[in-house]
């Protein structure tokens, strides 16, 4: 499409939060826009302040949404945009856009975009209708039904059409308030918390709470994006701040600057608690190895030594990740990066795991989630508890570090099966492999979440939380919910303390909360090792 004749449409691009990454979500719109001709303005409130001539210039504003943290820094800044500019569109893209659409329409967002945002953005910013919004796409393209149920990756592979907290507020709001780690997305969660059990609570409890049909709500408004295929641009990162400025890779001593960019997007999964699933439903798009090369050689020639590749899952498609990774140890020698797999792929696909290592991987993140396989099996996570087992066998024998994830605090989480998650964790000699955070995790209940389709948490959850955009939920025994607190305070306060202390302490605390005698000795006698990690860590 040539938009080059479109003149004076001035756009502006915000994110709020994006993990410590540079935004991707506000690099690849802006290469569209500006191909169109739209004079682009790019601002990433977790490094710059919010500029109020642009702000009071511009005739398109949208918010990059992409997690639920993002969502409610975004809110008091729509706040502040349409008080600076009433006349403005605004629109809200981005996974949790969608999911929380009538939230922000009734916060002055007049345009909704979900999964695939770039065309949409576009459409919208040369739009010479803005103040008459289209709302034309529908959740489900018939034609992806074929790749739902079939998804052959090669098929996709062939065809490349698939601040206001300028301080860093997240990272210092998390260590004032330590008890922000309950959150499932991130333990920065920041300022905006307020007590999640409190709120939840103001009303009855019992009380029915959910949106109408809760699956159905995230496209009640029917957003625009949805999961369309789109032709990849190369994402245009030119004046958003510079890599030096974001969260970097740690290896021992070293700190390597780190870009980040995606190979692709979606999943083809339904995890029962995945914010991604009721989006893309099963589905997933791929970027062309082409596109995705040349955006990782930019970061490289801007600085970046390490990449993140942020697919929700990196082997969904196993063709095109394996075509990524020769590419990447080609083109950019020296460079490590990391990867999120889930388990069931790292064991389908253990014989690639060494081309991993060997294409310079320093560590791929998996999302297990729990030890319990009943508790699994209500997530429908694909794995079991030996399954996990087997993929740290896998790891271990080739020399290649694992960052395991969890979910430990759930409705069904008991004392006892907390300390055996504990157990387990210090059993596979796994305690420098995972981050104090992920030992405090509750289970987030967000709008348009499958989990709604059980009836336990149906009965369990509040009215839907304005605040923590959430549907708060109390677990049955008031113990379990006390220790999650106690926990997440301890790791709040220990962020720069060594793992294996937090892990102690921990340890501690589970164990005198389950009772039952002394404590029970730890077996961890692994030398500590070095175990590489991103300063601001990524969540399945
Ligand atoms: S949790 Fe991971 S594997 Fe499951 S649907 Fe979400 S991205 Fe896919």
């Amino acid at each position: 499409m040539n938009r080059g004749t479109i003149q004076n449409v001035r756009a502006l691009l915000i994110s709020t939060y994006d993990l410590g990454r540079q935004p991707f979500g506000l690099a690849s719109p802006a290469a569209w826009l500006r191909e169109a001709g739209v004079d682009v303005t790019c601002i990433d409130l977790s490094r710059q302040q919010l500029p109020e001539d642009a702000v009071r210039a511009a005739g398109f504003i949208a918010f990059f949404l992409p997690m639920h943290t993002a969502t409610r820094l975004a809110l008091p800044v729509i706040d502040r945009v349409r008080s600076l500019n009433a006349g403005a569109a605004l629109c809200a893209y981005g996974l949790y856009a969608s999911l929380n659409a009538s939230l922000l329409r009734e916060r002055g967002v007049t345009h909704i975009v979900a999964g695939e945002f770039e065309e949409a953005l576009r459409d919208l910013a040369v739009s010479p209708d803005l103040d008459n919004p289209r709302e034309s796409a529908s959740r489900v393209d018939p034609r992806e039904s074929a790749f739902r149920e079939n998804p052959r990756e090669s098929a996709f592979r062939d065809d490349p059409r698939e601040s206001a907290f300028r301080d860093d507020p997240r990272e210092s709001a998390f260590r004032d308030d330590p008890r922000e780690s309950a959150f499932r997305d991130d333990p920065g969660e920041s300022a905006f918390r307020d007590d999640p059990r409190e709120s939840a609570f103001r009303e009855n409890p019992r009380e029915s709470a959910f949106r109408e049909n809760p699956r159905e709500s995230a496209f009640r408004e029917n957003p625009r994006g949805s999961a369309s295929r789109l032709e990849f641009r190369i994402p245009d990162r030119s004046t958003l701040p510079p890599l030096s400025r974001y969260a970097t890779l740690q290896i021992g001593d070293e700190r390597r600057v780190t870009g980040y960019t995606e190979t692709s997007r979606g999943c083809k999964h339904r995890c029962r608690h995945c914010p991604i699933v009721p989006v893309y439903d099963g589905r997933f798009r791929i970027v062309p190895v082409a596109t995705v090369m040349s955006d990782v050689r930019a970061q490289v020639e801007a600085g970046a030594r390490h990449i993140t590749f942020g697919d929700p899952d990196f082997f969904n498609g196993i063709g095109h990740a394996t075509a990524v990774l020769e590419a990447f140890a080609r083109q950019v020698p020296g460079v490590s990066y990391d990867v999120t797999i889930k388990v069931e792929h790292l064991i389908k696909q253990a014989h690639v795991l060494p081309l991993l290592r060997d294409t310079g991987c320093a560590f791929v993140t998996t999302a297990v989630e729990s030890v319990d396989d009943a508790v699994l099996g209500r997530l429908e996570k694909g794995h079991t508890q030996s399954d996990f087992e087997r993929v740290v066998a896998l790891f271990r024998g080739i020399d290649l570090a694992l960052s395991p994830t969890f979910v430990p605090f759930t409705p069904w989480t008991t004392l006892e099966s907390y300390c055996e998650l504990l157990r387990t964790i210090d059993r596979l000699e796994l305690v420098d492999s995972v981050a104090p955070i992920q030992l405090a995790i509750r289970l987030l209940v967000t709008e348009g979440s499958r989990l709604l389709e059980l009836p336990e948490i149906r009965s369990l959850c509040c009215r839907f939380d304005m605040r923590s955009l959430t549907y708060p939920w109390k677990h049955a025994d008031p113990r379990v919910d006390a220790l999650q607190e106690r926990i997440a305070a301890a790791v709040g306060i220990r962020l720069k303390a060594p793992r294996r202390e937090v892990f102690s302490h921990v340890w501690r605390l589970a164990h005198e909360a389950a009772g039952g005698g002394a404590l029970p000795e730890r077996r961890d006698v692994r030398p500590r090792t070095s175990v590489p990690y991103l300063n601001e860590p990524w969540y399945c």
